[in-house]
């Protein structure tokens, strides 16, 4: 081990040594893994290192494809086999609900370019013989499903990585790390201590001690997961060839084969954490007892699925431990306040994602870049409220008892909840609000006024909410709707140097003083990185305004950006809190609750400016997203619960309703206005999102003006655009593919139903040809194919006129 080196990685796990041979690969020799034992020793040794290609975020998804086609690279670098074998798999439909989903499942990952496709239950059982048909409606089909070698495959990336000339220490436990002053960290070893540009810290089991040695609170916590391998199949002697995998959701089993026999692997219902804190540092590469009793209703139905298994011996039970976060995506990339400190932990499906955390990583360390949207994996995703330790005891249970459990668009699930709740909550819930949550947040999505028994059904098509918000979205474009802007982070932007920094930082041209402006924020690549408003509240002081749940990532960029004097950044997400009122009769409202002129010229569309309203101070922006008059009231927190009493108390004369989310993702589509997420995103660019309206090319240097300025030279490949489908009695939700006959030429974004103009609405990216030259298109919803037609403008007041009102 030498003194000095550029990253060293902590962990010599399947994600660990990953990382080493992707910054070798992109010509990164000095660096170093260093493993506190031997390399696989600890939750990779005993994987069943099963992999698929299938995951709901298509970003993600796209990064397992890559992890499967890099087993095949790295066996032919390293010459070590990987055992690689990959069968395909089926997961199979054994309620007529399942089957739908699966169907509209299938349609996303024809979107995705997986080749999936649907199965009957007769050809699943020619397939795979030892499933037994009783109530099985079919299935879907991934070609991409099947299993490495856990141990080949872990030393496949670290030979190779050392034939490149990387180092890998065994036997060397990390026991401290320390800052340097210079900005270089100092890491205390057994075998020594050393030095490094930048630490990785892919310690598995471990990772949520090593955090600690920097004073992190990472939100992963171990639990226990079982499977058992069965002796000889009769059936699986007599077949030459191997049988594909089988997930059999509704079952709570995966099966996979093994030599002659299988491997059965189980996620209860009833889950158990391990060591919350992580493994201790003296944990060998140990299994744990098994605790059959616990899992034993769920292998009952697997043995019912898989009937032959009973007449097989088990070979083998494995009890063993590999990390969870709340999501269940792993924590990936720099962490935020600490300087080239980057995360690589929490990965639940290392060998489904592990080529890919090692590529996106050494990305970011080399290109200061991810090279892709993986927002889905950052380790900014999640804030410090994720760590405390019963919410991710529940958060965490939550996700592994419903892996495969159906997730419904309009679910929302209890685990963790209510955690943040603005202080009007209470009066809300009062009303009728039925909340979901965001970052812990409690949202209203929509309310039942009066009917305390009023229970939404989760399905995949309209609910029994429907009509509550179709109410909602009447009274908005009739008199007023209130809705709760929690859902908003808030930063303050201050000091002689501000003006200069937001200018560098954000594409737009600055508002002057009262004004408020749409500010996409670029990243140096041209892709997205914000939808933000900005507001100058004075010469030199300006607010912006984003999406609450991305306050760890937008602060982690703006930090790393902020100059050391002359600017002061303040988040003022959780301090200040307000309602956006937005209707014709808005302006009456706030009216009878000021003294101050709220008319069209004191306050014009998209001015701001502090007012009192009611018996608080508040600083008013005149925007709304429903597409009608509307204003954002702010105020401080402890007066958000007297604004809402002041304006509901105004609103009863003029017919003001509260609103919750889903009434405005139906007032948004009738504007086809998008959102974060779903039609903004890292993946696209301002142009494609039609956000480039909102650039200032000519105003001087800002991040991302060149690849900015050589788009407009070229224009995108793909715009958003706004359809209408087909009405039935669902929507889209996203990713499904819009089809151009038998050609695939878009790609849905978001989908709602637009109560006022009676069109069930959708926004989606389709190739420019089309969206010039529209053609007749279609979308599947719920697997039926559906007609759908691009609006050239908005069916809600195409000309904008409403808000100018
Ligand atoms: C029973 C079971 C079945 C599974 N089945 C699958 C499956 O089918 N498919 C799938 O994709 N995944 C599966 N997994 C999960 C998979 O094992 C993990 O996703 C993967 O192994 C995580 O790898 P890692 O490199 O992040 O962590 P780990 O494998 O835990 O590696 C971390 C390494 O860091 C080292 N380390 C920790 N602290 C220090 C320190 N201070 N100094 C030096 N070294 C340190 C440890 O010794 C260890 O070797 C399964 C897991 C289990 C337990």
């Amino acid at each position: 081990m030498k003194s000095h080196y550029r990253v060293v990685i902590i962990g010599g796990g399947i994600v660990g040594t990953s990382i080493l041979y992707h910054l070798t690969r992109r010509g990164w020799s000095d660096v170093a893994l260093i493993e506190r034992a031997e390399l696989t020793a600890g939750s990779t040794w005993h994987a069943a290192a099963g992999f698929h290609a299938l995951n709901d975020d298509p970003n993600i998804a796209a990064l397992q494809s890559y992890t499967i086609n890099l087993y095949k690279e790295i066996e032919a670098e390293s010459g070590q086999n990987v055992g690689m074998h990959m069968p395909g798999g089926y997961s199979l439909a054994t309620t007529q609900a399942r089957w739908e989903w699966l169907q509209a499942e299938c349609a996303v990952y024809q979107t995705l370019g997986i080749g999936a496709r649907l199965a009957s239950a007769e050809e699943i059982v020619a397939d795979c013989p030892i499933v037994d048909p009783h109530g099985l409606l079919g299935g879907l089909f991934d070609p991409h499903e099947g299993a490495v070698d856990p141990h080949g495959t872990t030393h496949a990336f670290a030979l190779a990585a050392r034939q490149r000339g990387a180092e890998v220490v065994l036997r060397n436990r990390v026991t401290a790390i320390r800052a340097l002053p210079g900005g270089q960290w100092q890491l205390e070893t057994e075998q020594g201590r050393v030095t490094a540009e930048h630490v990785v810290n892919a310690a598995g089991l471990w990772a949520r001690r090593v955090g600690r040695m920097v004073g992190l609170d990472l939100p992963i916590t171990p639990m226990q997961h079982h499977y058992l391998i069965t002796e000889d199949l009769p059936t699986l002697l007599a077949r030459p060839d191997e049988m594909p995998c089988v997930t059999d959701l509704e079952g709570f089993t995966y099966l996979q084969q093994e030599r002659k026999g299988v491997l059965l692997g189980v996620y209860e219902r009833n889950p158990r954490h391990w060591k919350t804190e992580g493994a201790e540092w003296d944990f060998g590469m140990d299994l744990l007892p098994e605790d059959i009793e616990r899992i034993s209703p769920e292998l009952a139905i697997g043995f019912q699925r898989f009937p032959s298994l009973a007449e097989a011996g088990i070979r083998k039970w494995v009890n063993g431990a590999f990390t969870f976060t709340p999501d269940g995506n792993p924590l990936v990339g720099p962490v935020p306040g600490l300087r080239n400190f980057w995360a690589a932990c929490g990965c639940m499906s290392g060998f489904s994602q592990g080529g890919a955390i090692g590529l996106v990583l050494s990305n970011w360390i080399v290109d200061g870049d991810p090279g892709a949207d993986i927002f889905g994996m950052d380790v900014a995703r999640y804030g410090k409220f994720a760590s405390n330790d019963r919410y991710l005891r529940e958060t965490t249970a939550q996700f592994y008892a419903r892996r495969f459990v159906i997730a419904y668009p309009n679910e929302e699930l209890p685990a963790g909840r209510p955690l943040k709740m603005t202080p009007s909550y209470d009066a809300q819930r009062a009303a009728g609000a039925r909340f979901g949550v965001v970052w812990g947040m409690e949202t209203p999505q929509f309310f039942a006024p009066g009917d305390a028994e009023f229970e939404e059904q989760p399905t995949l098509r309209r609910s029994n909410a429907h009509q509550l918000v179709a109410a909602e979205v009447a009274a908005t474009r009739s008199a007023a709707g209130l809705l709760d802007t929690g859902v908003y982070a808030r930063y303050e932007v201050s000091g002689p140097g501000a003006e200069a920094w937001l200018d560098h930082l954000l594409a737009s041209r600055l508002p002057t003083l009262g004004r408020v402006r749409l500010a996409p924020m670029l990243a140096p690549n041209g892709k997205l990185l914000g939808d933000l408003t900005v507001t100058r509240l004075a010469p030199d002081r300006f607010w912006l305004v984003g999406s609450y749940y991305l306050q760890e990532w937008h602060l982690r960029w703006f930090h790393d950006r902020l100059p050391s004097t002359g600017v002061k950044l303040e988040n003022l997400s959780e301090s200040w809190l307000g309602f956006s009122l937005s209707g014709p009769r808005a302006r009456d409202i706030l009216a009878t609750l000021t003294r101050s002129d709220v008319g069209n010229e004191a306050l014009p569309f998209m001015g701001a400016g502090l007012f009192d309203v009611g018996y608080t101070q508040a600083v008013i922006v005149r925007v709304s997203l429903t597409g009608e008059l509307g204003y954002e009231i702010t105020v401080r927190a402890s007066e958000q619960r007297a604004l809402w009493g002041a304006l509901l108390h105004s609103g009863a004369d003029f017919g003001l309703k509260p609103i919750g989310m889903r009434a405005q993702d139906s007032l948004r589509l009738e504007k086809g206005y998008g959102v974060w997420s779903l039609e903004f995103a890292q993946s696209y660019t301002a142009a494609m999102a039609g956000l480039d309206r909102f650039i200032a090319y000519d105003k001087g240097d800002f991040i991302g003006r060149a690849a900015a300025l050589a788009e407009l030279a070229t224009g995108p490949a793909q715009r958003l655009v706004l359809l209408a489908v087909d009405n039935a009695d669902a929507e889209v939700t996203g990713f499904e593919p819009v089809m151009g006959g038998d050609r695939r030429v878009g790609f849905i974004t978001s989908g709602a139903y637009g109560h006022h103009v009676r069109l069930s609405l959708a926004l989606a990216y389709v190739d420019t040809a089309i969206a010039e030259r529209p053609e007749s298109l279609s979308v599947p919803v719920l697997g039926t194919a559906r007609q759908a037609r691009i609006l050239s403008e908005p069916p809600y007041d195409p000309r904008g006129l409403k808000p100018r009102s």
